[in-house]
């Protein structure tokens, strides 16, 4: 069943002025809090638009990214059951940033308005309101923050906290508890789409875009069900991600103490000098080694951080593509357009 001729008339933006807002979501292997949270997202849309909020042609857009389990299919029946419901599929898994890019980017064709926010029911969905309020307002970007943390484990709190703090010591943008919850106009996705890097950290690159912004504060809560896809090894490589995507500053430290462990060699060198020509040398095996070890130790961790961008660099020149949408629920699976962006 194709619902083409519908999504169309959508793109031409519907009169009333009204915004149409798209609520995107990655979805991976969530088969089990799937069932639970759309109805949840539906009610939201009918509420707002209830409201005269938003236009009642919104939409809640899935991006399944490359699930293992029955998502797609999940995500395939509740498009039949009701056409605001509709999903894109990733042709694989790529990660939750690239699934929200793809989503966002779908999006922007045919709202004026998006919403990105997770599946698992974490994020409270009532901020969306005041999300929407601000738009109305003027801002064309408003993040959702969390103002507590209670029901996260001490663990989890204590270095998503850390992330944020260790962020902007390193001279990446990002908005303190912000994570990918977030409202953005499709005039801003238009400035946005124009960031063509391959190394994707959204929460870092929305505050470059600009355009005025502000943020809306909830409570986040557990997952409805399901597990977290995000363990501590996928943390430390989004913040490793994160520093070394948006900020030079890491190299600009090294180059610093470089500089002192320099003048600090040179003074050792004088002083070892001078030690010889009084004739007071001992064999100084073991500071011998303790400053080739030092040195030693400075070297690996700057050619690690150096290498770090190289390969970033790397990445960026091969231009690959960031999602392949394989598959539209409102296309017949052979039909579909594929999008590379
Ligand atoms: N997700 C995704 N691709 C992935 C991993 C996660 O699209 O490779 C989605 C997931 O379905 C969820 C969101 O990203 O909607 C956040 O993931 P999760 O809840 O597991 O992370 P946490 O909230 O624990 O940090
Ligand atoms: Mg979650």
């Amino acid at each position: 069943m194709i619902d083409q001729d519908a999504m169309e008339t959508l793109k031409k933006n519907t009169p009333g002025n009204l915004p149409i807002l798209w609520i995107v979501i990655p979805c991976y292997n969530e088969q089990e809090v799937l069932p639970i949270t759309a109805p949840m997202f539906l009610e939201k849309i009918e509420q707002l638009a209830g409201e005269g909020l938003i236009h009642k042609e919104s939409r809640i857009l899935f991006v399944n990214d490359g699930s293992k389990d029955r998502t797609w299919e999940i995500i395939r029946s509740l498009s039949r059951e009701d056409p605001r419901y509709v999903g894109i599929a990733q042709s694989r898994n790529r990660g939750h940033q690239n699934a929200v890019l793809a989503g966002l980017m779908e999006a922007k064709e045919y709202c004026d308005i998006t919403i990105s926010i997770d599946c698992d029911g974490q994020d409270d969905i009532n901020a969306m309101d005041e999300m929407v309020r601000q738009y109305l307002d003027g801002c064309e970007i408003v993040y959702g923050v969390r103002s507590r943390r209670d029901t996260d484990t001490w663990f989890k709190r204590v270095t998503a906290e850390g992330f944020y703090k260790m962020m902007n010591k390193m001279g990446t943008e990002v908005v303190y508890n912000h994570a990918d919850y977030r409202l953005v106009s499709a005039r801003a996705l238009r400035a946005f789409e124009n960031y063509h890097e391959v190394n994707l950290f959204l929460r870092g690159m929305f505050p470059l875009v600009g355009f005025k912004s502000t943020s809306v504060y909830y409570e986040r809560h557990e997952r409805i069900a399901g597990q977290s896809h995000y363990p501590l090894s996928k943390m430390l490589a989004l913040a490793l991600d994160g520093i070394t995507s948006m900020s030079t500053k890491p190299i600009r430290l090294i180059t610093g103490f470089g500089c002192i462990v320099a003048v600090i060699s040179f003074i050792g060198v004088i002083w070892s000098i001078v030690s010889h020509f009084l004739g007071s040398t001992v064999t100084g095996w073991s500071s011998m080694v303790c400053i080739l070890c030092f040195l030693g130790g400075i070297q690996l961790l700057g050619i690690g951080i150096i290498g770090e961008y190289v390969g970033k660099t790397y990445m960026e020149t091969k231009h690959r593509p960031r999602f392949i949408i394989s598959e539209k629920t409102w296309e017949d699976p052979g039909d579909t357009n594929i999008r590379i962006g």
